[in-house]
């Protein structure tokens, strides 16, 4: 028997960071970042099969009748959900998997009774330090008008709620000091016995 992978699970409102981590975890070859399916349109510089899977709704829902996917919901008025296929073989090939998704797919991903994934599961909630730095955040990201900044500080702070349901919970600070501990996480969870393979 061979070491199962992590299932790293990080969830948070926009503007805490929580996607820098998630592909900064992938792009050092330390966890594979689960590609999600959205029906929402890409935007600009986004690309297929790297940053989502862009699917007509249609086709969502087609995925979703044949039980394609691990958890999905509706955020913001658009499907977002998990393919099995992105994480059932990396888990068991020892490979961490990271899924950068939000509060309802966590709930769903906890509740599911697959042993492989409880096996692996690891629920993070990214928090920025402070509301007034939260704000600062969203506003600091373009020429947003005051409408769009409010509707980001509301959806902000609903999911912010549901941050006790998480076993982790990382305050942003700087991105540097934020993956340190990001990976400092990842490195104690490699220790846990229930996970660990026999030596040879
Ligand atoms: P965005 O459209 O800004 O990329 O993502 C919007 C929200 O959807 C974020 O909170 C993100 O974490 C969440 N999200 C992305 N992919 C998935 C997924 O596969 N499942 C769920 N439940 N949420 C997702």
């Amino acid at each position: 028997m061979s070491a199962t992978g992590i299932l790293l699970i990080v969830s948070g409102p926009s503007g805490s960071g929580k996607t820098t981590l998630c592909r900064r975890l992938a792009n050092e070859n330390r966890a594979r970042y689960s590609i999600s399916c959205t029906t929402r349109a890409p935007r600009p510089g986004e690309t297929d099969g790297r940053d989502y899977h862009f699917l007509s709704k249609e086709e969502f829902e087609r995925r979703l009748s044949v039980g394609d996917f691990l958890e999905y919901a509706m955020v913001h008025g658009n499907f977002y959900g998990t393919l099995k296929s992105e994480v059932s073989d990396h888990l068991e090939a020892g490979t961490h998997v990271v899924m950068d998704i939000d509060v309802q797919g966590a709930g769903q991903v906890r509740a599911c009774g697959d042993p492989q994934i409880q096996k692996a599961l690891v629920d993070l909630f990214v928090m920025p330090p402070t509301y007034d730095e939260l704000r600062v955040r969203l506003t600091g990201r373009g020429t947003d008008s005051e409408e769009i900044i409010e509707l980001r500080m509301k959806n902000a702070l609903e999911e912010i709620e549901h941050w006790r349901s998480y076993t982790y919970r990382l305050l942003s600070l700087t991105p540097e000091e934020d993956y340190r501990r990001f990976e400092a996480l990842v490195a104690a969870e490699e220790l846990r016995v229930s996970r660990a393979a026999e030596i040879g």
